[in-house]
């Protein structure tokens, strides 16, 4: 029998990449973030070959994070439905015929138990949501309460509370807050079709009041809202031309829920799943340092979908049953994913 035997291989070289991105951004360090993306350069990386989308982001990824880790949260509602805002796509829009229980503020201990669970289950940050226009003054003791009881039992902190006004953001980085979320959504052009209770740029307003007092920012948007591809790359622009990149950006793939109004209307567009991917693929590319969150839409994705969103750079999920109010990929179902791609929990993120 003949026994082969490895030759030794010499070292792999720094990969070279090839000549078609230099059409699209000239040659530069593609690692490196940047503010000054154009809508043009973000279009022309949503037009590359499928391969080297992915070889791209692949590489930008690999820069900053290990690419077998991924950062867990668990997402649970403080408050639900009831709110005055008239988000199309939303169930727990007052404006909305869905089906939903209106759940009034959760007490603390609540909230507390809540984050127990998650730690328990692997989760590193407890991220809770409220369908309010915006943090009132009058609310401001019980979520500082909240705040300091989950990080008490050693999770980090993300809120969703609408609005935030430049002094109640100060309250909630004194009380410890470690995120804020708030998404744009769509572009600035196609906004006005989705929401129109408040607008782009008071979106723009609370994730600047939240930056400035040093609170990390958590914002994204939603793919499926019957935006064109023009419109996803300017929603990509905004957040990628933010003086500082947000830290957490959750790409959504609508869920359509009965009763609401891009549901009802079927006005939404059925993105397919490689351009949801090319979507995540360019978000890794213009915030290298930035987690991406592979978020609403998960539960309907295939194993095969969700691993090629990691290969595009996603590296953080909702990890638990329910998401706000939407279905989420069952947890023995993510588990089985782990083992079988070899992925491990993100313990912590190196660009924090
Ligand atoms: S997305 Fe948020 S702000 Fe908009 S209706 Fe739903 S809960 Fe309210």
């Amino acid at each position: 029998m003949t026994v082969h035997t490895p030759t030794a291989q010499p070292s792999a070289p720094m990969p070279v990449l090839p000549a078609v991105f230099a059409d699209v951004a000239g040659t530069r360090d593609w690692t490196q973030p940047r503010h000054d993306w154009t809508r043009e350069e973000i279009e022309a990386l949503f037009a590359l070959p499928m391969m080297d989308l992915l070889y791209l982001a692949q590489t930008v990824h690999r820069a900053w994070f290990d690419p077998n880790s991924i950062q867990r949260s668990t997402l649970v509602n403080i408050k639900t439905g009831a709110c005055p805002e008239d988000c199309k796509y939303c169930s727990q829009s007052r404006t909305a015929k869905a089906k939903l229980k209106i759940e009034p503020l959760m007490g603390v201990e609540e909230v507390r138990q809540a984050a127990v669970r998650a730690r328990d289950t692997g989760a590193t940050r407890l991220c809770m949501g409220a369908a309010w226009r915006s943090l009132k003054e009058r609310d401001l003791p019980v979520i500082v309460d909240m705040i300091k009881a989950v990080r008490a039992e050693g999770l980090q902190t993300c809120m969703t509370l609408g609005m935030l006004k430049p002094e109640l953001a100060t309250a909630l980085r004194e009380a410890g807050l470690d995120y804020y979320n708030h998404n744009v959504d769509t572009s600035p052009e196609h906004y006005g079709k989705i929401i129109g209770s408040r607008t782009y740029q008071d979106r723009l307003d609370t994730l600047k009041a939240v930056q400035d007092v040093g609170i990390k920012v958590c914002s994204g948007g939603i793919v499926g809202l019957g935006e064109s591809r023009s419109d996803r790359a300017g929603m990509l622009h905004t957040l990628a031309t933010l003086s500082t990149h947000p830290n957490s950006v959750p790409i959504n793939m609508l869920v359509k829920v009965e009763g609401t109004p891009l549901a009802d209307e079927g006005v939404t567009s059925d993105v397919d799943e490689i351009e949801f991917v090319r979507t995540i693929a360019v978000a890794r590319i213009l915030m290298p340092r930035s987690v991406v969150r592979l978020s609403a839409g998960r539960h309907a994705m295939s194993v095969s979908t969700q691993a090629l969103a990691f290969m595009a750079g996603a590296n953080s999920m909702f990890y638990g049953e329910e998401l706000l109010t939407t279905e989420n990929s069952a947890m023995t179902r993510d588990n089985q994913m782990f083992e079988k791609l070899g992925i491990s929990a993100m313990s912590k993120n190196p660009n924090d």
